[in-house]
């Protein structure tokens, strides 16, 4: 296949935009100069990112050597995590050179998580420019090179590197808001980490340069999202730093600066943050300050709460997922790249046989030019998605064609400006004419639209299949959950198995610590009061003609067109609430095909319906948002019991975190999107489960959670 010039395109798409009307999208990127020695220098901050002197050896002398990483990383077990928490990524030096020690001492199976904030990220072309200086880090850079997200928007961005045994959560913003999100909630009695930091690496410009950045409440976070024993160095040693750190429960030391700097300060946590027990909280009906920490839920909260309390995992590390589709697989392989072992239960013989099971799934994002949750997410869930694709594309499971979500009416075209007019023109996505898409396309196209030259489709069963393939997971095909329930004696949940292409072979039953549910529209059969509502799809096979065999990228907009595998399309899908039966029909056929003659009128005659040679029919399983459910499940009837005054107030004192079933967890609700939203939702579900920091941050935590509609419900007095 002749691929377009996708380089020209781009290039053409950027200065379409950047002429005269400067794009007034939040992202600010930071503006550098260059010094004679090729060292980036912030305009902005008028400092240096690094020691001018050698900033590798900086690193290593300030951060890695006071934080004592060595030391500390040579006696971890495979069992063991480790948590470094930094303000200001800057250039990613000193990440690359912690992650470069790391690979030196770690043992094989222990994991590092690097959590590091940045209010002005590097391009990425900048960043490549400056880290061209250190030749000895070449392995790292290049991969972190492939991995740097495409757009720096603000938020969470989690890039997993070494089979997931190394991860770097960059998180776009400023230090405190950005690391505030890192607290399971701001509710005073539940301020509490998912997990703890075990050092941090306190950089940023000096304080006489940013004074900003280094605020009693950045030390106050810092006490928050540690534990007795976190260690942390800087660089610098300003009064108001070794103040404030102190003030907030570090004991510092001052050590010797590196190059022309006399001191440097290092030290560690002596004394925890406390939190208010919340029975010593008001609980009434009046407003309350903070909303009713219902989304907390209290047993994993309690993990750290008190200090020396180790992190309690449910021992032995055994899961169970109920589910063979694409949340179920990804949530299987993200918890088994965590140690774990797992079971994956399939009822069907094959993997990926309903929803997840079209030859064909694309990668398209719903995204909007205003501050919504369902556009962060998709934009937050697609890049991650693309990033984890990256090795299936490289083994022909699909294509990177790139997606062209075509402007079909002026309503969508007026919405795509506005998207871009926000974002600008991106290396992730970019507003295109008509002629462009054309030409990008292979076909004419009527309009214009937006282009995902990072993006395609894949064979959403084969990603399924290499997914489970790892010695962690062993799957179970036909076998049928047919009942739930959790022994509270043994603190385990037990399931009861048939086995239903085989009826008469006996029911066994299973039992583990850990159930994740990922059998959408399906997980009301265990609890019937989620808000679940399947919506019928059909897609149809059609014969290519030589015209439609031109078509390189998938093109979407009323409908999705990728392009032709063995001869043959696979195009969709209808969208039908109200018919549930999977029998294919005619009608639906016509559809889908007169939706493809609309949206590209020059191949109308590709569109035919003598070339129909199948189809499929599957329910996608929806919420009212169109987000997720993904994570733990609250107790049905305990919660409107807790949580009972938010019937009189919305904002009632309700300071009891929630009341969860031990254990068990919900990955479904994606609707079309699963490919691009279940490898997100597996992560921040394994995070949970594992008590890793997460990686989108407690505000997506907070509006994936499996009980939001029945607080909405609650609140507006409807249950
Ligand atoms: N650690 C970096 C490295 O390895 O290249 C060098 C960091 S540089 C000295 C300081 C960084 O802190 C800059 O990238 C700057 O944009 C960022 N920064 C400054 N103030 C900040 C704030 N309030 N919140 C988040 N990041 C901030």
């Amino acid at each position: 296949m002749v691929r377009p010039d996708h380089a020209g395109i781009r290039a053409a798409a950027l200065s379409h935009m950047s002429t005269n009307t400067p794009p007034e999208h939040d992202i600010s990127h930071a503006r550098l100069d260059w010094d004679e020695q090729g060292q980036p220098l912030s305009s902005h901050y008028q400092e240096g990112y690094f020691s001018r002197h050698n900033g590798l050896a900086e690193t290593r002398h300030v951060f890695l050597d006071h934080n004592r990483l060595a030391e500390r990383w040579s006696a971890l077990t495979a069992d063991d995590e480790f948590v470094i928490g930094e303000t200001g990524f800057g250039t990613g030096l000193n990440f690359l050179a912690a992650w470069h020690l790391w690979r030196q001492l770690a043992p094989n199976g222990a994991r590092l998580h690097f959590l590091s904030v940045e209010k002005f990220p590097l391009h990425p072309d900048d960043l490549q420019r400056a880290l061209g200086l250190w030749p000895e880090l070449d392995n790292e850079i290049e991969a972190l090179l492939q991995l740097y997200p495409a757009m720096q928007n603000p938020g969470f961005h989690h890039l997993k590197f070494d089979q997931g045994q190394v991860r770097l959560t960059l998180i776009i913003d400023e230090a405190c808001a950005g690391f505030s999100q890192l607290l399971l909630s701001h509710h005073p009695a539940w301020q509490l980490p998912q997990r703890p930091v075990d050092a941090w690496f306190l950089d940023g410009f000096s304080p006489a340069k940013n004074p900003d950045m280094w605020r009693p409440e950045l030390f106050e976070l810092m006490q928050r999202l540690s534990t007795p024993g976190t260690t942390l160095a800087t660089f610098t040693a300003a009064g108001i730093v070794r103040r404030g750190l102190a003030t907030s429960g570090f004991e510092i030391y001052k050590g010797n600066g590196y190059g022309h700097k006399r001191d440097m300060v290092y030290g560690h946590l002596v004394q925890a943050a406390e939190c208010p027990a919340p029975s010593t909280l008001p609980h009434n009906a009046f407003n309350a300050a903070e909303p009713a920490p219902w989304y907390v839920n209290r047993d994993t909260a309690l993990r750290y709460a008190a200090p020396g309390i180790e992190k309690t995992q449910p021992q032995p590390r055994h899961a169970v997922v109920i589910g063979g589709g694409l949340a179920g697989c990804h949530s299987a392989r993200a918890l088994a790249e965590r140690g774990w072992q797992v079971t994956l239960l399939e009822q069907q013989p094959q993997l990926a046989t309903a929803a997840s099971g079209n030859p064909q799934g694309v990668l398209y994002a719903k995204l909007s030019h205003r501050q919504e949750t369902l556009s962060d997410f998709n934009l937050q869930a697609l890049q991650f998605a693309l990033r984890s694709y990256r090795d299936y594309w490289a083994q022909g499971i699909g294509a990177n064609c790139g997606v062209l979500q075509l402007s079909v009416d002026d309503k969508t075209a007026d919405l795509h400006d506005k998207l871009i007019a926000q974002l600008g023109q991106q290396e992730l996505l970019q507003r295109v004419s008509a002629e462009q898409a054309s030409h990008i396309s292979g076909v004419a196209c009527p309009s214009g639209g937006l282009w995902f030259p990072s993006a395609g489709w894949l064979e959403p069963k084969a990603v399924c299949e290499q997914l489970l393939a790892h010695p962690g997971i062993t799957r179970r095909m036909c076998e049928q959950v047919s009942q739930l329930s959790f022994d509270d004696a043994q603190q385990l949940w037990r399931l009861q198995i048939l086995h239903p292409q085989s009826p008469h072979q006996e029911s066994r039953q299973v039992e583990a610590p850990v159930v994740i549910i990922a059998t959408a529209n399906e997980a009301r059969e265990f609890f019937p009061q989620l808000p679940l509502k399947p919506i019928r799809g059909q897609v149809t096979y059609l014969q290519a003609t030589p015209g439609s065999q031109r078509l390189q990228t998938v093109i979407c907009g009323d409908g999705y067109l990728p392009p032709a595998v063995h001869g043959q399309h696979c195009l969709g899908a209808t969208f039908n609430p109200r018919n549930l039966d999977l029998t294919l029909t005619e009608e639906d056929h016509r559809l889908n095909l007169a939706t493809q003659r609309q949206q590209l009128p020059a191949l109308a005659d590709s569109f035919s319906e003598q070339r129909i040679c199948g189809g499929r029919a599957a329910l996608r399983c929806t919420t009212p948002d169109y987000l997720p459910l993904t994570g733990a499940l609250p107790r049905y009837d305990q919660l409107l019991e807790d949580y009972a005054l938010l019937r009189k107030n919305a904002r009632a004192n309700i300071p009891f975190a929630g009341d969860y079933w031990p254990g068990l967890y919900l990955n479904v609700g994606h609707g079309s999107r699963g490919l691009v939203y279940t490898p997100l939702c597996a992560e921040l579900l394994a995070a949970q489960i594992h008590g890793d920091p997460s990686p989108v941050g407690a505000s997506v935590e907070r509006a994936l959670h499996p009980g939001r509609f029945w607080i909405r419900d609650l609140t507006r007095n409807k249950r």
